[in-house]
């Protein structure tokens, strides 16, 4: 089977037929539902990609497991050469959509389990990395969207899972059955949830001994039984239902966040990937934060260019881009987000090859690089705001621009430099709106510090990969301290 279009990818997400709660109400056409369809767009742009003359070299790839040529996003990184057309190929999507396209955590996540569950079988002869194989091959056959699922929602935070007083609040198998187990738990901020066909489960940090019905990774299939979605809320959704899209920012593309429900679903045998391991359960939330880490080096850059470009617009549309302050403040923005890609491209550089035959980002530059996206988006974002103007928060909606009354008052208003069409100026307004405080700011500022672990996360591994005792040492040698 050839890769798919982005209408190929939506016709078959419908065919999948999951449904959700939306706004406390059961939903079963997910992708004809306005609060969703921006997302399924920006995943779709993700597959029209690989067609596209402009992307195609960059967005296929020939994998081993499948055996043929595949979408990048469903890849096993077996290079730091690849590793870097994975931060162009994310770049390239953030500038095109100038929001989340969802599908990075699955393939970060896939590749994570793809590496580890070979060196859990090799110390313990298991048979989860041949499983995953199997698993993912199809994935790639069928070329189709898997959800990376590892946030718990943890309960009291200064406990652990078995000092809970709901041990649900941590996902866990309540049974093991001879051809499988069956789960029960829920994992929340699911980005691109219900525009994917499988979930691939991982626990949600560094397990020990007695903690062993936490310890489960496995695959899954969206549509599968007792499996359940609430859809998320974010600033100014509900503009998606209004019809026209000038108050809605963006009006083509959109993030998405889930919360999902496991009540007592079974897996398969052949679909599990850690069963009860505890030891591997640290190396493997590591190794998915790397690379998740550093794809934001790639995605939020492409963001941070689509608000950048806009900044620039309206400084051009208001009559100050040739003000030196606003010109220094565009160059500003510019250094700190180059300054992001930079380090997503430097984790990769150095990325690793592993025992599994793939290649796994450099620890400590992806640790830097995301800590990095903790800030810099709030800065480019602190200075759009500046550059843009107060307007930002305090324009009229474009449903008055209908009216006979204010239209014409806004019209004549909110006329800028000459030549310049009021609307198009409250467009860029409301995209940049969008990006700082809008929905777009939930992939934009929101999960920038709180995607792939919170920035104390980071600093913990900073702190462990940055090898200080050798530091420490080489100013001793060159003391010559004893
Ligand atoms: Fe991909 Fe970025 Fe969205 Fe994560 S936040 S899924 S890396 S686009």
């Amino acid at each position: 089977m050839g890769l798919k279009t982005g209408r190929e990818y939506i016709d078959s997400l419908r065919a999948w037929g999951l449904e959700a709660q939306v706004m406390g109400q059961a939903v079963r056409d997910l992708p004809g539902h306005p609060l969703i369809s921006p997302s399924l767009r920006a995943v779709a742009a993700t597959y029209d990609c690989a067609h596209d003359e402009a992307t195609r070299a960059l967005f296929r790839v020939v994998s081993p497991l499948a055996d043929q040529e595949v979408n990048r996003f469903t890849h096993m990184h077996g290079s730091p050469e690849e590793l870097i057309s994975k931060v162009k190929m994310l770049r390239h999507c953030g500038g095109l959509t100038g929001c989340c396209f969802q599908r990075c955590a699955g393939m970060d996540a896939a590749n994570a389990v793809f590496n580890t569950t070979f060196e859990i079988d090799r110390e313990r002869g298991t048979e989860y990395h041949r499983r995953f194989r199997d698993f993912w091959a199809q994935v790639q056959r069928a070329d189709q969207v898997a959800a990376g699922c590892m946030t718990d929602p943890k309960g009291d935070r200064s406990k652990r899972p078995t000092e809970q007083a709901d041990l649900d609040l941590f996902l866990r198998v309540v049974e093991r059955k001879s051809d499988g187990v069956i789960v029960r738990g829920a994992k929340l901020h699911q980005t691109g949830m219900v525009n994917s066909h499988q979930i691939i489960v991982l626990p949600t940090m560094s397990l020990r001994q007695g903690e062993e019905d936490f310890a489960v990774c496995f695959g899954l299939p969206t549509n599968a039984p007792g499996v359940h979605f609430i859809y998320g809320r974010q600033a100014s959704d509900t503009r998606k239902l209004e019809g026209d899209g000038l108050d809605v920012g963006n009006p083509v593309f959109g993030g998405q966040e889930v919360m999902t429900v496991f009540d007592d679903v079974f897996v398969p045998q052949e679909r599990i990937f850690l069963n009860g391991e505890v030891e591997f359960c640290g190396r493997l939330v590591e190794r998915f934060a790397a690379y998740h880490r550093q794809s934001y080096g790639g995605c939020k850059v492409g963001v941070g260019d689509v608000l950048i470009g806009a900044t620039a617009l309206i400084a051009r549309m208001n009559g100050v881009d040739r003000a030196s302050h606003v010109r220094d403040k565009i160059v500003e923005m510019i250094h700190l987000n180059e300054t992001l890609f930079a380090c997503g491209l430097a984790a990769a550089a150095l990325g690793r090859a592993t025992p599994a035959g793939g290649c796994e980002a450099d620890l400590l530059l992806a640790n830097v690089c995301k800590l990095n996206v903790t800030r810099f988006p709030y800065e480019i974002a602190r200075l759009a705001t500046d550059v843009a103007g107060g307007l930002l928060g305090t324009m009229p909606p474009a449903r008055a621009l209908d009216d006979p009354v204010t239209g014409p008052y806004i019209r004549k208003y909110l006329a800028a430099a000459e030549g310049v069409e009021v609307v198009d100026r409250m467009k860029v307004l409301r995209l940049i709106e969008n990006l700082v405080a809008g929905a777009g700011s939930v992939a934009y500022l929101i999960e920038s510090v709180h995607g792939a672990g919170p920035p104390q996360a980071q600093r913990i591994m900073i702190g462990r990969q940055a090898g200080l005792e050798a530091k420490m040492a080489r100013v001793r040698r060159l003391l010559k301290l004893s």
